[in-house]
């Protein structure tokens, strides 16, 4: 580490206190960056770097709300406004009881350089509150979200901040969400994407992250004149970018072993088929159950407990695969599952999570030169398709769903290449972090110095 990225990662240290998930995102970013800074020194004087990690506007607030049996709750709210250089801000909104400043900013700075890739408008941010929808009715989650927009129908707008979907958050809450900004503000406008397909939603939004993964990962394979088609796969999570990502894997002839959520893992040796995917998409979007139920639905699948094991390792990375998506949640891959992985010859990590990999463990891939994609470049499929959902509301025209995922798989393409050409130029061949990090960076840097200090 050069003495320049000392200094500034110990000012974000002490800016920062206790925020370790924002350290890592700045960390991986300014070592990737170290070089442009070095051949381009305009930016370093500019202070791009020292500007980009800090967030132009962050809004924290309550979110009170009653629940069924009339008692009163305080959630905390945030919307972290990253950077607007290239258009509005744009990111998720999370709810899940881990929500805070500090995971926040680490989810809009990736949004920063993952929506710089898409090369459409959009800047960045990501937003939520620490509230947990787990076990609520349906009627206490739209008290929850008209309490949450009361506030935030304030900061947003067409033209300042689209929010959309992230952990927490699906169809129902952004219906929740919409149906309660249009009732303040009176307007039916594009200030939320993933919207239900009558009402503005675009096709494809629920699968994009996840076919996005796989178009990624299939790319990556053909530098290597190989394909998914036939090969073992462990996905974990079974929320949207899960399903999706399995979805897309069984498609393209890839066999799909294990699936997990908050309360442990599947392990299906024979694999999931459409007709068990259906099974499960069933129990995670409708009964909203857990996994467990899966293996007492077929009797080939087992379930291992999330409790029965150790903290620092997730028993669903033990099994033999060449590939593997992480697409629960952050630090879901441990050094020690990392070492596992590459001892069963895992050939591939594709990241359909935003950070699911510790930094140790992104150090083992890396250097054992395994196809490894950074969330950042890999997932961008959500927000490809959230931009295309803006451009489809502003000309009031909707596209086919062959459209949509025409242009989805094209700009995923396009990242792909990108990523690999950059990694190259500076000296990183195959390096798909530094790829990412360098080519999202530019194109923000160089719009935030023709807009001036
Ligand atoms: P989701 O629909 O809420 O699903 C999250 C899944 O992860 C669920 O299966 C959940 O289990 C599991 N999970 C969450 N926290 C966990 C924990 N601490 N331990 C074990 N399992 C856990 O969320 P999502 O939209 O699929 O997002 C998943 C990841 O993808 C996140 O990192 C998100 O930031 C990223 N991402 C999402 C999008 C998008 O378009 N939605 C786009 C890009 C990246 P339960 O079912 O038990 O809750």
């Amino acid at each position: 580490m050069s003495a320049y990225v000392q200094k500034l990662m110990a000012q974000v240290k002490s800016r920062n206190a206790g925020e370790p998930e924002f350290h890592q995102a700045v960390q991986e970013v300014v070592e990737s960056i170290e070089p442009v800074l070095e051949r381009y020194p305009h930016y370093r004087e500019a202070k791009i770097l020292e500007r980009i990690i800090e967030p132009e506007r962050s809004i924290v607030f309550r979110v009170s709300w009653v629940d069924d049996e009339g008692h009163i709750w305080v959630n905390r709210g945030y919307r972290v406004e990253m950077n607007g250089a290239i258009g509005p801000y744009k990111g998720g909104l999370r709810f899940h009881p881990s929500v805070n400043m500090g995971v926040l900013k680490f989810l809009a700075l990736e949004q920063v350089f993952k929506n710089s890739l898409t090369t459409l408008p959009m800047g960045a941010g990501h937003g939520g509150a620490d509230f947990d929808p787990k076990g609520k009715r349906d009627q206490e989650i739209m008290r929850f979200c008209q309490s949450f927009m009361d506030e935030m129908h304030r900061h947003i707008g067409p033209n300042t901040d689209v929010p959309d979907g992230d952990i927490g958050v699906g169809g129902r809450e952004i219906g929740y969400l919409f149906g309660h900004y249009r009732k303040l503000r009176n307007e039916f406008t594009a200030v939320l994407t993933g919207k239900g397909l009558n009402w503005g939603g675009s096709l494809m939004s629920t699968e994009a992250t996840g076919y996005g993964v796989v178009y990624f990962a299939e790319e990556m394979l053909a530098t290597r004149n190989e394909s998914l088609d036939g090969k073992t796969c462990l996905v974990s999570g079974s929320g949207k970018v899960a399903l999706s990502t399995m979805e897309k894997l069984i498609d393209v002839g890839a066999k799909v072993v294990t699936f997990s959520d908050t309360g442990g893992s599947i392990y299906d040796p024979e694999g999931i088929d459409r007709e068990k995917l259906d099974w499960l998409k069933e129990l995670k979007n409708i009964r909203r159950g857990s996994v467990r139920e899966f293996a007492e639905e077929f009797p080939s699948a087992e379930f291992t407990s999330a409790e029965s094991g150790d903290v620092e390792e997730n028993p669903l990375w033990r099994h033999q695969a060449a590939c593997a998506f992480p697409c629960a949640h952050q630090y879901e891959i441990s050094s020690k599952d990392a070492r596992t992985l590459l001892q069963n010859g895992i050939q591939q990590v594709v990241e359909g999570a935003n950070m699911p990999t510790t930094p140790e463990a992104t150090k083992l891939f890396r250097d054992h030169k395994i196809l490894y994609a950074p969330g950042k470049a890999a997932n961008a499929g959500g927000a490809v398709v959230s931009g295309l959902e803006i451009a489809q509301n502003s000309m009031h025209y909707s596209w086919t769903r062959e459209e949509v995922d025409h242009r989805l798989r094209i700009i995923m393409k396009n990242i792909h290449g990108t990523c690999l050409d950059v990694a190259e130029e500076f000296g990183t061949p195959g390096d798909y972090i530094n790829g990412a990090n360098i080519a999202g960076f530019v194109k923000v840097a160089d719009a935030m110095i023709n807009q001036g200090v």
